[in-house]
C-alpha cells in the first residue's frame, strides 16, 4: 500500500507529491484527505495523503510515520474543490488547500488538538465503601456536605468545595470525568414572529419549490424590504431536510447583527466564521460542523470553504460586495466557489442584494440567474428622500465640511431624539499635508502616494505602508512655517462636529477605532442601545446594519470614489452611497439621505438620489460595452513587480510580447503600463491586462509565465483572473 502526499514545499509551492509506503499498522486506517507526518531529509513534515494506491514502481520509499488527523481535514468534496481554484486562479493546490482549511488546521501546524474541557464529579458507584466513608469520617463535616450534594448527581467540580473535594478523590470516593465543550455556546430566543408578505413568500416559495436543483437567484430587494426574513424561511426547510445551509456575509462589522438574527433563530445549530474569531473557537467551530452538531454556517468569505456536509442551500447576503474577492494567492472569488459547491451539491444559490454587481444583475436578465424582485420595504416604512447639497455654493458660504441643511437637519435629529450617520470614505484628518509656501507634498518615501495627517497621535501616515512621522509646522524644503493641511477625513468631521453639537453623543467607526478584538461589537451596541446620538464612520457603517433609530444619513463627500480610475468606480459609488443611504429610516419614522458634492451633475449621484438602480445599470453597461469590460469581454490582470526599476522595463515589456504572441487573436493585450500606484514599500508595479471573451490558449500562457517567475528572486508576478479592480 503506497500514499502519495502532498507537502508544502519552498516558498513559492510549487506543487509536488511524494510518494511513501503505508506501514503496516496504519493500513486500512491512512485515507485520501488525511494529514500525515512523514520523513523528509533528515527531519520529519507534515503533508496531505492526495491518493492511496496498490502498487509503485520505486523502490526504497521511506514509510508514513504517523496520522496527524484522524478527522478529515479535507473531505472528497474539499480535495475536488481544490482542483478547481487551482485552474480558476492559476496557483498551487496545495495553496489552495492551505487557504481552504483553518489555521489551527493547517498542514505545517502539529498541535491539533485546542479542545477545552469542563471537569466534573460523581460519586462512585459503590455504596457501601460511600457509607464506610461517611461512617469513619462524621466529622469531616464539609466532606460529609459534598457527598450529600453529590448524591445521584454529577456536577461541576469547580462549583463545589474544593479542598473537600479534592479529599474525596484521593480517598476514591468521587470519580472526575472531562467533558469536551465549545467556547461558543449560542442560544435560541424566542425571536419576533414575522408573516412573510405577499413578494417575499413568491420568492421564498419559488425557492422550496426547486431544493434539489443547482438554481442561482438573484434576491433584488431594496434595503429592508426583509430579504433576511426570506433568507431563513428558506433555510427552515432545508434544515427540516436534514441538510444543511451555508450563508456568507461581507465582512466583520455585519457579522455581528446577522449573526445575532441567525442565533436568535436557529440557536446552537449555527456555527460561525469570521477572522476575529480565536485559534482555538475557529476550532471548536470547524469541529461542529465536521462532527455534524450544526446545520447552519454563518461566516465572512473564507467560510465558504466550511467542510459542511450534505450542502442544500447556498447564500450570499450582499452579493455585490468587493471583500467576497480575496486580494491575495489565491486569488479567488467566493462566488465562483459557491457555484461550484452548489452545482456539486445540487441545491440552490441565493444572492441577495439592493444593488447587485453589473455582472449579475446582466446574468439574470440573460436568464442565467433567476430573478426574484422585493420591491418594497416592510410594513410602513418608506425609503429616505434622498438630496443633492452643492458643496461649491456651501464652499462661498464657509462651509466646507458641513452644509447648512446637513446642519439643521442634525439639529432637528437630536431634538427628537434620533440617531444620526455620517459617512466619510477617508480615515485620519486630511489627506494631504503640503506648504502653501513652496508647494511642497507630503509623500511617503517608499510609496507614491500622500502621507495622511492623524491629528490624535499629531503623526503622518501612509495607508499603503505603513510609514509614520511626526507632524512639524515647518517646510523640509524652504522651511518657512507655512504647513497646511487639506481633503476631508473621518478625525476632521468628528472634531467638527464635536464642537458644532457639544451636547451630542458622537462615535467614530474606522479601522483606528476598530482595531481592537470586541471594539466593533462594542460599537454597535451602544449604538443599538442609543448611547450614540452621530456615528461617523468609513464604509465600515454603510452595509447591512439594522439601526431603527437612525432617520438622517449625510454623505459627506459623495462624489469621492468617483474619482478613482478605476472601470467599477461608477457601480461602486452607487452601490456604496446607496447603501449608506439605505440605513436611513428603517424604523418607523421616515427618513431622509444627504448627499454633499462639489459636482452635482453628476449622473450616478442623481441615479442614487432617484433610487434608480436600473437607471444606473443600463447607463455603466453603455460604457463597459463601448471599453469591452466585463461583463461584455472578461478580463484578467498580469502585474509585475520589482525593486529594480531598470530590470522591471525591460522585464514587463518581454512578458507583454510573450502574452501577446500566446494567446487568441480575438483576445485584446493592453499595457504594460504603471498601475494607479505606481510604487508601494520601494516596489515599482506595472500592469497588462488581458481582456478576451474566450480563450483557450491564456490558462497555459499564464501559467507558463507563472512557472517561469516563480524562482526568480527580482521580479514577481501577480495574476489576477477577473481582478475586482485594475
Ligand atoms: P434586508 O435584509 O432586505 O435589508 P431585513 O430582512 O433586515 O431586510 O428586514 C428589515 C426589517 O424588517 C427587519 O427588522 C425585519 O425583521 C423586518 N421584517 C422583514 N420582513 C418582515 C415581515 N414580513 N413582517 C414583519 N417584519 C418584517
Ligand atoms: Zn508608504
Amino acid at each position: 500500500m503506497y500514499a502519495e502526499v502532498l507537502v508544502q514545499y519552498g516558498s513559492k509551492s510549487l506543487d509536488k507529491t511524494f510518494t511513501y509506503k503505508v506501514p503496516s499498522n496504519l493500513i486500512g486506517k491512512v485515507n485520501k484527505g488525511m494529514k500525515v507526518s512523514i520523513p523528509f531529509g533528515n527531519q520529519s513534515i507534515n503533508g496531505f495523503v492526495l491518493n492511496i494506491k496498490d502498487s509503485c514502481d520505486l523502490d526504497n520509499l521511506k514509510e508514513i510515520k504517523s496520522i496527524i488527523n484522524e478527522n478529515f481535514v479535507l473531505n472528497d468534496e474539499l480535495m475536488e474543490l481544490g482542483k478547481f481554484i487551482k485552474s480558476k486562479t492559476l496557483c498551487s493546490l496545495i495553496t489552495a488547500y492551505q487557504t481552504m482549511i483553518p489555521s489551527s488546521l493547517k498542514v505545517n501546524k502539529s498541535k491539533e488538538d485546542y479542545t477545552i474541557y469542563d471537569t466534573y464529579v460523581k460519586l462512585i458507584d459503590n455504596e457501601e465503601k460511600i457509607n464506610n466513608y461517611i461512617n469513619n469520617h462524621s466529622r469531616a463535616h464539609s466532606q460529609l456536605e459534598v457527598i450529600e450534594t453529590l448524591k445521584g448527581k454529577t456536577l461541576l467540580k469547580k462549583e463545589l468545595n474544593s479542598s473537600a473535594i479534592k479529599k474525596l478523590i484521593d480517598e476514591g470516593i468521587v470519580l472526575e470525568e472531562k467533558i469536551a465543550k465549545f467556547r461558543i455556546n449560542p442560544e435560541k430566543k424566542k425571536s419576533k414572529e414575522v408573516v412573510l408578505n405577499e413578494e417575499q413568500l413568491t420568492a421564498s416559495n419559488e425557492i422550496k419549490s426547486h431544493l434539489n436543483e443547482y438554481i442561482t437567484y438573484l434576491l433584488y430587494g431594496v434595503t429592508g424590504s426583509g430579504k433576511t426574513e426570506v433568507y431563513m424561511d428558506v433555510c427552515d426547510k432545508v434544515i427540516e431536510s436534514g441538510k444543511s445551509v451555508l450563508m456568507l456575509v461581507p465582512e466583520i462589522t455585519l457579522t455581528h447583527q446577522m449573526i445575532q438574527r441567525f442565533y436568535d433563530r436557529f440557536g446552537d445549530d449555527v456555527a460561525i466564521f469570521h477572522s476575529s474569531l480565536s485559534d482555538g473557537e475557529k476550532y471548536d467551530e470547524t469541529m461542529k460542523i465536521i462532527n455534524n452538531k450544526v446545520h447552519v454556517v454563518v461566516g465572512t468569505r473564507s467560510a465558504v470553504f466550511s467542510p459542511v456536509k450534505n450542502l442544500g442551500l447556498v447564500i450570499i447576503d450582499e452579493e455585490h460586495s468587493q471583500t467576497y474577492k480575496q486580494d491575495t494567492n489565491p486569488r479567488y472569488h467566493a462566488l465562483d466557489i459557491a457555484k461550484w459547491r452548489c452545482e456539486y451539491n445540487k441545491c440552490p444559490l441565493i444572492l441577495g442584494s439592493a444593488t447587485p454587481s453589473l455582472e449579475s444583475f446582466a446574468r439574470a436578465k440573460k436568464g442565467v440567474y433567476n430573478l426574484l424582485e422585493l420591491r418594497h420595504r416592510n410594513g410602513d416604512s418608506k425609503l429616505p428622500n434622498v438630496s443633492i447639497i452643492d458643496m461649491r455654493d456651501e464652499y462661498r458660504k464657509g462651509n466646507s465640511i458641513i452644509s447648512t441643511e446637513l446642519g439643521f437637519k442634525i439639529d432637528e435629529c437630536l431634538k427628537n431624539n434620533k440617531q444620526v450617520m455620517l459617512f466619510i470614505n477617508r480615515r485620519g484628518y486630511s489627506t494631504v499635508v503640503n506648504c502653501t509656501s513652496c508647494g511642497y507634498t507630503y509623500k511617503c518615501p517608499h510609496c507614491d502616494i500622500t502621507l495622511t495627517y492623524h491629528k490624535t497621535t499629531n503623526k503622518l501616515q501612509c495607508h499603503y505602508c505603513g510609514y509614520t512621522i511626526f507632524k512639524s509646522d515647518t517646510c523640509p524644503e524652504c522651511k518657512e512655517k507655512a504647513i497646511s493641511t487639506y481633503g476631508l477625513g473621518t478625525e476632521q468631521v468628528e472634531s467638527f462636529i464635536k464642537t458644532q453639537f457639544p451636547s451630542a453623543r458622537v462615535v467614530r467607526m474606522d479601522i483606528d477605532t476598530t482595531s481592537r478584538k470586541g471594539s466593533t461589537d462594542s460599537i454597535i451596541k451602544g449604538i443599538e442601545n442609543h448611547d450614540y446620538d452621530i456615528i461617523i464612520g468609513t464604509q465600515m457603517i454603510s452595509k447591512g446594519l439594522d439601526f431603527p433609530d437612525v432617520t438622517l444619513v449625510g454623505v459627506i463627500n459623495a462624489d469621492e470614489s468617483l474619482n478613482i480610475p478605476d472601470f467599477r468606480s461608477g457601480e461602486t459609488t452607487f452601490s456604496l452611497i446607496s447603501q449608506v443611504s439605505g440605513r436611513a429610516g428603517r424604523g418607523s419614522s421616515h427618513g431622509s439621505v444627504i448627499l454633499q458634492t462639489y459636482n452635482p451633475e453628476c449622473d450616478t449621484l442623481i441615479y442614487v438620489k432617484n433610487n434608480d438602480y436600473i437607471g444606473n445599470y443600463n447607463n455603466e453597461m453603455k460604457i463597459r460595452k463601448i471599453l469591452k469590460y466585463p461583463p461584455y469581454y472578461f478580463i484578467t490582470s498580469v502585474k509585475v513587480k520589482s525593486k529594480n526599476y531598470d530590470l522591471l522595463k525591460n522585464e514587463v515589456n518581454k512578458i507583454a510580447t510573450f502574452i501577446r504572441n500566446n494567446i487568441e487573436d480575438t483576445s485584446i493585450c493592453l499595457g504594460p503600463t504603471t498601475c494607479p500606484v505606481f510604487k508601494i514599500n520601494n516596489v515599482y508595479r506595472f500592469q497588462i491586462i488581458i481582456k478576451y471573451k474566450k480563450d483557450k490558449l491564456l490558462e497555459d500562457t499564464l501559467r507558463r509565465l507563472d512557472e517561469e517567475y516563480a524562482l526568480n528572486k527580482d521580479i514577481s508576478l501577480e495574476i489576477d483572473v477577473d481582478p475586482i479592480r485594475i
